[in-house]
């Protein structure tokens, strides 16, 4: 190629890398094609190395945004969740949930046990998955969940704006369901999210206690039995249990450095 037709294909290849938005073609083109030259490329192997280096930075850039949007209060990932600490939970159910199927299917999981056990881990773990898989997240405790719901209900027609807006998420974390209980109004704005939510978008929601009883958050049996049957239709309950992680490593660390103690 003449110094000429190279600086011409140059500025032509400049001009369209911008009106398509693909930055990293704009990039990559010239290394890869010295490289296609050298190892004798075909044509269509050029075209497919360059294509492919564009969609793996866009799906990088998209899955961080994505993730920067969720609000996870930690970066928590299902790589960094030890099992060994949790010899009860269902393994083959774990495994399926991380790769994240049952959220174009707008099922729910549920994450129950004590405090310390890892659902918040677990629930982030499962969020960015989803968050990498493509599926926007947002992640909020169920107090702040209620607040937001509650100041949109101020405004007029708040409420279903906001339960409508919520849709373009198609996971929302719902942490630390329990740990304060909601008075009639409360319980009635997280019925409306579940409700709002069934058969339709996925929930994720952790809670340090069992279902039966529920009935204490939201100070209505009935309130809750209709709350837990739709969010079971079409869910994995995963229970955690044992000693909490945090008092467990730190009495782990106490006794190796006293057993090393002469
Ligand atoms: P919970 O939400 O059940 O109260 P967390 O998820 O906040 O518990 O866990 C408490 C701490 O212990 C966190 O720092 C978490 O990362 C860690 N942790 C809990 N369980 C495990 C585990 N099995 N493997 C690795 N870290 C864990
Ligand atoms: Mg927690």
């Amino acid at each position: 190629m003449s110094a000429t037709s190279g600086e011409k294909i140059g500025s032509t290849l400049a001009h369209l890398v911008k009106v398509m938005k693909t930055p990293t073609i704009g990039r990559v083109w010239e290394d890869l094609a010295e490289i296609a030259r050298e190892q004798g490329w075909s044509h269509e192997e050029y075209l497919a190395a360059v294509l492919e280096r564009q969609v793996a930075d866009r799906e990088a850039n998209g899955t961080a945004l994505r993730i920067q949007t969720a609000k996870f209060p930690a970066i928590k990932t299902l790589e960094d969740f030890n099992t060994d600490y949790q010899p009860g939970l269902r393994r083959d159910v774990l495994a399926h949930l991380q790769n994240t199927s049952f959220v174009p299917k707008a099922e729910n999981v549920i994450l129950l046990g004590p405090p310390g056990v890892g659902k918040t881990h677990l629930g982030i773990g499962l969020g960015i998955k989803a968050c990498q898989a493509g599926y926007p997240a947002l992640f909020d405790t169920a107090a702040g969940w209620v607040n937001r719901l509650s100041d949109a209900h101020q405004r007029h027609g708040g409420l279903d704006q906001e339960l409508k807006r919520l849709r373009r998420y198609r996971l929302l974390i719902i942490d630390e369901l329990g740990y304060l209980p909601f008075d009639a109004d409360a319980a009635n704005l997280f019925f409306q999210l579940v409700a709002a939510r069934y058969e339709q978008e996925s929930l994720l929601i952790t809670s340090n206690l069992s279902f039966g009883r529920w009935g204490e958050i939201f100070s209505d049996d009935t309130v809750a039995a209709a709350m837990i049957d739709r969010l079971v239709h079409h869910a994995e309950v995963l229970t955690l249990d044992g000693e909490s992680y945090r008092t467990r490593s730190r009495r782990e660390l106490i006794e190796t450095t006293t057993s090393r103690t002469p």
